[in-house]
């Protein structure tokens, strides 16, 4: 038995019980003679309880305890820093076994609490005005890793508090590492899982549109489009890879019957930048570009960083953006900044050396 649940080949990393859905679980199991009820008992302690010690899983078989702690391990995360908003947006500094740093963001409002989790160290697309950009890409973040980062923050809140929605939306590009975070959206929203539904779940992307319908066979999450501009050459130079997938190819795949059949709006990113993507006349056009496809427009003035020449337009151009792309039918909101005293709004995310960040540690919960 045991030795059927060994990794196959010497030298290959550990499987980990948080990288399968309850189906890839079952099967794993399946395959090395378990019945289907050791992977929900499996999964019960991981995410009912949140516990990863396989030694304290107190209702499996002994032998099975020990040849999983043998050959499986189910902690992907340590919690290295933890750096707290006035706003009351706290930032994870993560770190992996392999020793990479990556980041997870909690952002409690009034009546939601939206985990923003990471789903590549760095991230390989350099759009001009993102700090995780400038990283490039170290690696892709295993299904382990990034739902560690939910059991990771959902050990820091207290009480009644629950994680209440989840956006991938931290660092790296999520169409990029589509299989890992599928299979993570799948326990994210399994009842034996984490039980999220799967409207609370959004995933953002630049746009690889070839993944797009790929990634929304998983079920009826939201997705959110970083559009930025309403032109090809402005958003050549944010995002460069419209370069490769242009306005005219992005938005005509929005626009197929696939997608509209799915009745949901589709999220409009649109950061604002001075004098770059900021005039009336942008706001203007912006309801042409997306004409016949059901959204809603996200507006978020930049989030400065030394990395991006960038600035957040004035608070008047940015209402007065908002309200034209508003008198042109469009749904729009204005976003708040969140976390930026801590470096932990969107874009600002890029993980420095750990021994940088020492001055700053805080206890878990601290
Ligand atoms: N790679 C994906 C998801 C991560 S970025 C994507 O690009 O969609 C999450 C959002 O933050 C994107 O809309 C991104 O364009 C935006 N963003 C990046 N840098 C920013 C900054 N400095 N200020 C404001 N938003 C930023
Ligand atoms: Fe990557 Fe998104 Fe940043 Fe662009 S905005 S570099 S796609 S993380």
């Amino acid at each position: 038995m045991g030795g059927i649940l060994r990794s196959e080949g010497a030298g290959k990393p550990r499987p980990n019980l948080k990288g399968y859905s309850r189906e890839a679980l079952r099967e794993r199991f399946a395959n090395a003679g378990l019945p289907p009820y050791r992977a929900d008992q499996v999964m019960a302690w991981l995410y009912g309880r949140g516990i990863d010690d396989i030694h304290a899983m107190t209702d499996l078989p002994q032998e099975l305890r020990e040849s999983l702690a043998k050959f499986w391990d189910c902690r992907a995360l340590e919690l290295r820093n933890l750096q707290t908003s006035s706003d009351g947006t706290r930032k994870l500094v993560l770190e992996t076994h392999d020793h990479e740093v990556l980041e997870a963001v909690l952002i409690p409002e009034e009546r939601r609490t939206t985990l923003c989790v990471s789903t590549q160290v760095g991230c390989p697309l350099a759009c001009s005005f993102c700090a995780t950009g400038k990283m490039g890409l170290k690696r892709n973040l295993g299904v382990a890793e990034i739902v560690d980062q939910f059991l990771r923050a959902r050990e820091l809140l207290s009480g009644d508090d629950a994680i209440t929605n989840i956006v991938f939306m931290g660092m790296g590009e999520p169409l990029l590492n589509l299989a890992a975070v599928k299979e993570s959206i799948r326990i994210f929203t399994d009842p034996r899982g984490l039980g999220m539904a799967p409207r609370r779940i959004t995933v953002s992307t630049s746009g690889i549109v070839p993944q797009i319908r790929p990634l929304l066979e998983i079920g009826p999450i939201n997705l959110a489009i970083s559009l930025h501009a309403s032109t090809d050459a402005v958003r050549d130079e944010l995002v460069p890879l419209n370069k490769r997938f242009p306005l005219k190819v992005l938005l005509g795949a929005l626009r197929e019957e696939e997608l509209i059949s799915r009745k949901r709006p589709v999220f409009f990113e649109y950061t604002l930048m001075k004098d770059t993507n900021d005039s009336l006349e942008d706001a203007r056009r912006l309801s042409h570009i997306l004409e016949g496809i059901p959204g809603k427009v996200n507006l978020i003035p930049m989030n400065p960083h030394p990395d991006a020449r960038y600035q957040p337009p004035s608070r008047e151009t940015c209402d007065a953006f908002a309200a034209e792309v508003h008198r042109s039918g469009l749904r729009v909101t204005l976003r708040r900044n969140r976390g930026r005293d801590i470096d932990a709004a969107c874009g600002q995310l890029a993980a420095r050396s750990l021994s940088e960040e020492n001055s700053i540690v805080q206890p878990p919960g601290g």
